[in-house]
């Protein structure tokens, strides 16, 4: 179903600079449309974030593409995520051969997400609970992606990023953030690039915001 307009979506995206072949692939394969509300299926191949209930949003495609991008993956690596939503950009990673870690604190969007995962057959290791303080179990890990705006960048995730690894993360006020990429050079090294503006909704939590 879609199929048109998941691969017109995916050329525009293209169009404005997502070059990676494999990210540009697995948008082509993730049938988005089953990530959002039945009611808003007919816009879920257009560039916008949409809402998903409880006051959250799955996240406009070029930022799932862009921050996957940034990643700078291999098929195999173990990545976290923080703010599960739809689980979208979880199921994008997976689609990539990510083992995939992702973390969600409102309570009814982690049920739900995960009885999606569970249909679909999607073997996506899913925890309810403030991602702000990571998953130490399964650290480290050679990608984190922050899926919500933090005030600033939560040391326990500095600490779970594996050397050689990646983190995107948007950092700023409430309503207006940059993305930026820290590259872990070592335990105490890292590398940091900033990216254009965007805007997510408030990471909550022991590092993020506090409501
Ligand atoms: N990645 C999602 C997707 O593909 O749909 C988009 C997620 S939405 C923009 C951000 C999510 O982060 C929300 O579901 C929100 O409840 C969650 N969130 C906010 N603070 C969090 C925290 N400290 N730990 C885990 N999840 C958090």
């Amino acid at each position: 179903m879609y199929e048109a307009q998941r691969l017109s979506l995916v050329e525009k995206i293209h169009q404005k600079g997502i070059t990676n072949k494999e990210v540009l692939k697995a948008l082509n394969r993730v049938e988005r449309h089953l990530f959002v509300p039945k009611a808003l299926e007919h816009h879920a191949y257009t560039d916008v974030a949409l809402p998903i209930g409880s006051g959250q949003t799955i996240s406009q495609p070029y930022t799932v593409a862009y921050m996957t991008q940034a990643l700078d993956l291999k098929v195999g690596d173990k990545v976290l995520e923080i703010g599960t939503g739809s689980g979208y950009q979880a199921a994008v990673l997976n689609s990539m051969g990510m083992k995939v870690y992702s973390i969600e604190r409102q309570f009814d969007i982690y049920l739900k997400t995960q009885k999606l995962f569970d249909e679909m057959q999607l073997r996506i290791v899913v925890r309810f609970g403030d991602g702000t303080i990571g998953w130490e179990e399964y650290s480290p890990f050679e990608g984190i992606i922050v899926t919500a705006g933090s005030p600033k960048i939560p040391i326990a995730l500095k600490k779970q990023l594996a050397v050689g690894g990646k983190m995107v993360i948007p950092v700023g006020d409430r309503n207006s953030q940059v993305l930026i990429t820290i590259t872990k050079i070592d335990e105490e090294t890292f590398e940091e690039k900033e990216s254009p503006q965007f805007t997510f909704v408030p990471l909550i939590g022991r590092e993020g915001w506090s409501q």
